[in-house]
C-alpha cells in the first residue's frame, strides 16, 4: 500500500509552543506543586491522558478554586481575557501564559482599538475562548474599564448578523458618522471568504472600517494540502481528535469529495476494510502530535511519497 501524507500535517505552531510548555512545567514542577491548565490544553484526547500522567490536571475556568497559592496555571493557546489572568493571580496562582503569539496580536489590537475609542466589531464565534479573551481585552481598555464603560465590542458570526448589529450601533447612536472610528477583528480560524462577507456587510453602515488581517493561515494550510492531494489518493484517513473543529471540518472536505473517508484518533481506529486500498492519503488537524500521525503510518504501511 502506498501512503501519502499532506504536505502540511500535525501541530500548528501555537499548539506546538502550548504542549512543549506544558510538559516544560510538568517537569520542573513534578511532585513539587499542581500544575494545571485552564481548560482542555488541546482537542487531543491522547495528548490529555499523557499530561495528566504527568500530574498536568484541567481546571474548570468557570468553577475556579478560590485558593491556588503555591500552583501553576498555564494559559491554552486560545488565550483568557485580563479579568481572568487578574483573577488567577489574586487566587495566588502563577500563570504561565501559552496564549498562541497569533491570538496574543489580536488581543493587542483589540486593547488599541479600543483605547483609541474605535467601535469594534469581532467577527467569530460568541463562546469560544479565543473571542470571550480578545473582548475581554477590548473591554478592559475602554475608558473608565468598569462594566457601565465597556468599549463597544459586538461579536459578529456571520454577515447577516454583522449588518444588524452595524445598522443597529448607527441607529442607537445618532452622533455617529459613516466614517466613525469602527474596526473588524476576525477569530484567527475563521475563513477568509466569511470574514470578508463580514467586513463588507458593516461597510455598508461604516465605509470607513479598518479590518484587521487576524486569519492564521494554519487551518487553511491543512486544508489545501488535503484537496491537493484528494486526487492522486483511493481514500483519506484524517489523524486527530473527534472534538477538534478543525479535524472534523477536513473530513467534510473528504467527504464532500466524495473519497471513503475516515476520522482516526490513534491507529486501533483504522477501518480494517481501508487495508483494500492501492492509497491511502494521511491528513490531520492542527493538535493531532506528530508520535500519532506516525504510529498511524506505521500501522498502514511504509510513506512512498509526499503530496
Ligand atoms: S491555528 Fe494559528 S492561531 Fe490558532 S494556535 Fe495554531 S498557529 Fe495559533
Amino acid at each position: 500500500m502506498n501512503i501519502i501524507r499532506a504536505k502540511t500535517i500535525g501541530f500548528c505552531t501555537g499548539v506546538r509552543r502550548a504542549v512543549e510548555l506544558a510538559y516544560n512545567e510538568a517537569e520542573h514542577s513534578r511532585g513539587q506543586r499542581p500544575v494545571y491548565t485552564l481548560g482542555p490544553l488541546i482537542h487531543n484526547p491522547q495528548v490529555l491522558d499523557d499530561l495528566k500522567r504527568w500530574g498536568v490536571e484541567i481546571l474548570d475556568e468557570h468553577h475556579l478554586p478560590e485558593n491556588l497559592h503555591g500552583a501553576v496555571v498555564i494559559i491554552r493557546a486560545h488565550g483568557i481575557s485580563p479579568q481572568t489572568e487578574t483573577e488567577l493571580r489574586r487566587r495566588g496562582a502563577q500563570v504561565v501564559d501559552a496564549t498562541c503569539p497569533r491570538v496574543k496580536s489580536s488581543q493587542l489590537k483589540a486593547a488599541t482599538f479600543a483605547e483609541a475609542g474605535y467601535r469594534l466589531f469581532l467577527a467569530g464565534e460568541k463562546h469560544h475562548a479565543e473571542i470571550i479573551g480578545i473582548k475581554g481585552y477590548a473591554d478592559a481598555a475602554a475608558p473608565g474599564k468598569t462594566a457601565d464603560t465597556a468599549a463597544f465590542c459586538a461579536v459578529v458570526s456571520n454577515a447577516a448578523e454583522a449588518e444588524k448589529a452595524a445598522a443597529q450601533l448607527h441607529d442607537e447612536d445618532s452622533t455617529l458618522c459613516d466614517n466613525a472610528a469602527t474596526a473588524l477583528i476576525g477569530q484567527t480560524t475563521i475563513s477568509a471568504e466569511e470574514y470578508q462577507s463580514i467586513g463588507s456587510a458593516i461597510t455598508e453602515s461604516f465605509p470607513g472600517l479598518e479590518i484587521a488581517q487576524t486569519i492564521c493561515t494554519a487551518t487553511q494550510e491543512r486544508q489545501d494540502s488535503l484537496r491537493e492531494m484528494l486526487q492522486k489518493v483511493d481514500a483519506i484517513i484524517i489523524a486527530g481528535g473527534k472534538e477538534s473543529a478543525n479535524t472534523r471540518r477536513l473530513l467534510a472536505i473528504a467527504e464532500a469529495a466524495g473519497k471513503p473517508c475516515a476520522l482516526v484518533e490513534t491507529a486501533v481506529d483504522i477501518p480494517a476494510d481501508f487495508l483494500k486500498f492501492n492509497t491511502i492519503g494521511l491528513a490531520s488537524g492542527a493538535s493531532t502530535p506528530d508520535v500519532i500521525i506516525d504510529d498511524i503510518e506505521r500501522s498502514l504501511g511504509n510513506v512512498s511519497a509526499v503530496a
